[in-house]
C-alpha cells in the first residue's frame, strides 16, 4: 500500500530559463488536515539544550536558522519549507520492505524541520538528514499516538545544487541532481547514488533482496512493491516527462502548472490538463463525497545564485489548481493569519477558507473551477511582476546594510497580498453560496 501521496520536483540553473534553481512540492494529506504556514526566527541555544520531537529527544543545535515551514497542525515538523540560507526541502512517503519498528523514531516531517534549522547549504542539509536517519532512524514504527509513519524520500536544494535522499529505516542513499527531475511515492535511486549508508548494501545482501548483487540498486532492494505501477509511479513519470520536455525553459509558472496538473499520466507528454473533476494527477483532489486525500499546500521556490535578488517562495493553500501562489520572503515577517488553523474549521483561517472554496467547487467542478481560475489569473499575473521587484529591492536594501527597511518593505508587501487573496477568496465563496441558494 502506498502510505500517502506527494510530489516534489527540482530544476537546476542549467534547466531553467532564469538561471535560478527552482524547487516545487505538493503536500498531499488527509482531506481535512489543516496545514498552516509559519515563520520561525533565528534562535541561539545554551549548551545542553534539548529538542523534543514527538517520540525522540535530541541535542539542540547552538543556532537554529530563520525559516518558513508548512506544518500539519498536529505536528512539530513540516511538509516543506525554506530557510534564510536559501535551503529548501520537501519529502515524499515511501513504502519499504522493512518491518515496523517497535522503538520510537523520528517522523519524516520532523527531519525536514531539523535540517532547515541546522543547514546553510543543500550539502549541509544532506549531512544533517543522513546523520539523523543513521542515528535516530525513521520509517514505520509502532506508536500509540495514532501517527501514520512511513519511510521518506527528500529533495534538498540550494541556489547551486540539489540532491535526492531516499531512506529505509536507518538506511539511506543520496543522489545528485544533474538537471531536472521529480520524485513521488516510489523509490527512484537505483545504482546512480553518490553516497550510501554504511550498512545498506550488506543489509540488502544478507536478506537476499533484489538489486543487492554488484553495486547496490537501492530502489530495487528497499521497495516493498513494484516501482513501475500505481499512482506514485504515474505521477513521477508525468513530472519527469514535463521537465525533460522543457529543459532550459523551466520557470516558476511551469512548476505551478505542473503542481496544478490533472493529467492521468497515461500520456506523459500531453499538455497540462486543467480539469478539477478528475480525482487524480499531480494535483490530488479528494473523492466527490469529501473523503480521502487532497493536496493541502504547495510551494514553488526560486533560488537565486547570482545574488541579484532574494529567493521568492510561492506558497499556495489547499488545491493548487484553485488557489493563488503568494510570494513569500523569509527576510520579512509572514502575515500571522497564515499560521491560523487547527483541527476544526474556523473562519479566521486562510487554510480553512481555501478548504471551503474547494468544497464549493466540487459541487459542479468544471464550470466553477474555470470561474475560480479566471478570478485568480489577473492577481497572479500582477504578483509575477511585483514579486521580482520586491526581491530585487529587498536584496539591495540588505546589501546596503538596511535589513530593517527590507524587513518592513517585505512584511508590508506580504500583508497586502494576503489581504487581497482573502478578499478575492471571500468574494468567490459568496458568489458560490449564491449559486447554491
Ligand atoms: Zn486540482
Amino acid at each position: 500500500m502506498i502510505p500517502r501521496s506527494c510530489d516534489t520536483m527540482v530544476a537546476l540553473a542549467n534547466a531553467t530559463s532564469t538561471g535560478d534553481v527552482i524547487f516545487a512540492k505538493n503536500s498531499d494529506r488527509p482531506v481535512d488536515e489543516c496545514q498552516p504556514l509559519e515563520l520561525h526566527a533565528r534562535q541561539t541555544y545554551a549548551d545542553g539544550a534539548v529538542t523534543e520531537c514527538q517520540f525522540v529527544s535530541l541535542p539542540e543545535a547552538p543556532v537554529t536558522h530563520r525559516h518558513i515551514g508548512s506544518r500539519p497542525y498536529w505536528c512539530w515538523g513540516y511538509e516543506h519549507g525554506a530557510n534564510e540560507h536559501q535551503v529548501v526541502i520537501g519529502n515524499e512517503g515511501l513504502g519499504s520492505r522493512l518491518p515496523e519498528a517497535s522503538e520510537p523514531k523520528l517522523i519524516g516531517m520532523e527531519i525536514i524541520r531539523l535540517a532547515l534549522e541546522r543547514s546553510r547549504s543543500a550539502s549541509e542539509a544532506v549531512d544533517v538528514i543522513t546523520g539523523l536517519v543513521s542515528e535516530y532512524g525513521q520509517g514505520r514504527f509502532a506508536n500509540d499516538a495514532g501517527v501514520r509513519t512511513y519511510d521518506n524520500g527528500y529533495i534538498v536544494a540550494d541556489p547551486r545544487e540539489a540532491f535526492v535522499i531516499e531512506t529505509g529505516g536507518h538506511h539511506w542513499a543520496v543522489k545528485r541532481v544533474e538537471r531536472a527531475l521529480g520524485i513521488s511515492n516510489v523509490y527512484s535511486i537505483e545504482t546512480d547514488w553518490e553516497r550510501l549508508s554504511r550498512a545498506a548494501a550488506s543489509h540488502a545482501r544478507e536478506h537476499g533482496w533484489e538489486g543487492a548483487r554488484g553495486r547496490l540498486n537501492f530502489a530495487d532492494a528497499f521497495t516493498l512493491s513494484r516501482r513501475d505501477e500505481g499512482s506514485g509511479a504515474m505521477r513521477r513519470r508525468r513530472a519527469c516527462a514535463v521537465l525533460d520536455a522543457r529543459l532550459g525553459d523551466i520557470d516558476a509558472r511551469t512548476m505551478m502548472s505542473l503542481l496544478s496538473d490533472h493529467s492521468d499520466g497515461q500520456n506523459a507528454d500531453e499538455p497540462f490538463v486543467v480539469d478539477a473533476g478528475y480525482a487524480g494527477g499531480i494535483c490530488i483532489h479528494c473523492n466527490a463525497d469529501g473523503t480521502g486525500g487532497n493536496t493541502a499546500a504547495s510551494l514553488v521556490s526560486e533560488l537565486c545564485a547570482d545574488g541579484s535578488r532574494l529567493a521568492v517562495h510561492w506558497c499556495a493553500l489547499y488545491s493548487p489548481c484553485l488557489a493563488l501562489f503568494l510570494p513569500m520572503f523569509v527576510e520579512g515577517e509572514l502575515p500571522e493569519a497564515l499560521a491560523i488553523g487547527g483541527e476544526t474549521p474556523s473562519d479566521d483561517s486562510p487554510w480553512w477558507t481555501f478548504h471551503r472554496l474547494a468544497a464549493a467547487v466540487r459541487v459542479a467542478p468544471d464550470a466553477r473551477a474555470e470561474a475560480v481560475r479566471e478570478a485568480w489569473a489577473p492577481v497572479q499575473d500582477a504578483l509575477s511582476v511585483s514579486a521580482y521587484e520586491m526581491a530585487g529591492e529587498g536584496r539591495r536594501s540588505i546589501d546596503d546594510g538596511r535589513a530593517t527597511d527590507a524587513n518592513a518593505l517585505l512584511t508590508r508587501y506580504m500583508a497586502e497580498n494576503t489581504a487581497t487573496m482573502l478578499r478575492v477568496a471571500t468574494d468567490l465563496l459568496d458568489w458560490l453560496d449564491r449559486l447554491a441558494a
